[in-house]
């Protein structure tokens, strides 16, 4: 069986916009959280995450009253620090459910990279994707892009849940998964630690420099490839 090339994506900087995860989708979780919590608390799930937290905020001594007003700033708190808590995870991926749902909320993809992922997918080149944001929440930005559901093109979708993205072991992980020789992934992604740690597991790599994103640079003394779009990914 010929070997047949496969691409591993990362997402902030990558396919899609910093801006849009930390300007739009942060921030639009932590300003509609409190009330989310306050008019979904029947719902079984919504009840046991905000125990969950507030558990934690008082074992952490975050919270130390009960009124309603106090649950909200502890929360808000807990999204601005990024904390990777289950229970946090769940609320914010359910707030943008219904905000991608309704059209709040548009899923930021470049046009570039829709346009190579959908010639890459057509070619036969298996996609997958490889982000610190949690699976749900990478499948429904894809979902509600101004291109479409751009889901169908994606065979598999990994988060942290398989390691960090610093760490060589969760590249291997990934091929592992994929039961694919780790040389078969090309992995892009705008942050040289996570290039460095998916090239020392073998993989071969792409930096994406794009022009639209100032506060990537590409180090001189870098031995990855770099590309200023997706149309200069070779794959
Ligand atoms: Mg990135």
């Amino acid at each position: 069986v010929p070997e047949q090339p496969a691409i591993l994506t990362d997402i902030e900087g990558t396919t899609s916009s910093i801006a849009f995860v930390k300007e739009v989708l942060f921030p639009y979780a932590r300003s509609r959280i409190g009330a989310y919590v306050r008019e979904h608390g029947h719902d079984p799930e919504v009840a046991g995450a905000v125990a969950a937290l507030t558990a934690l905020l008082r074992d952490e001594g975050g919270l130390r009253t009960t009124a309603p007003h106090a649950l909200d700033l502890a929360l808000d708190r807990l999204i601005d620090e990024d904390r990777k808590l289950t229970p946090l995870k769940l609320l914010q991926g359910r707030i943008w459910a219904a905000g991608y749902a309704d059209g709040s909320l548009v899923g930021h993809v470049y046009p570039d990279a829709v346009r190579q992922l959908r010639a890459w997918h057509a070619q036969g080149v298996a996609l997958y994707v490889y982000s610190s944001g949690s699976v749900p929440a990478q499948k429904l930005l894809f979902a509600h892009t101004a291109y479409g559901d751009l889901t169908p093109l994606f065979s598999d979708y990994f988060d942290t849940r398989v390691g960090p993205k610093h760490d060589a072991a969760s590249y291997r992980a990934i091929a592992a998964a994929l039961a694919r020789p780790a040389g078969e992934l090309l992995f892009l992604s705008d942050s040289a630690p996570e290039l460095d740690a998916a090239a020392s597991a073998g993989l071969r790599v792409c930096q994406l420099v794009r022009p639209e994103e100032p506060s990537v640079e590409h180090d001189p003394r870098s031995t990855h490839p770099g590309a200023r779009s997706f149309d200069d990914v070779l794959p």
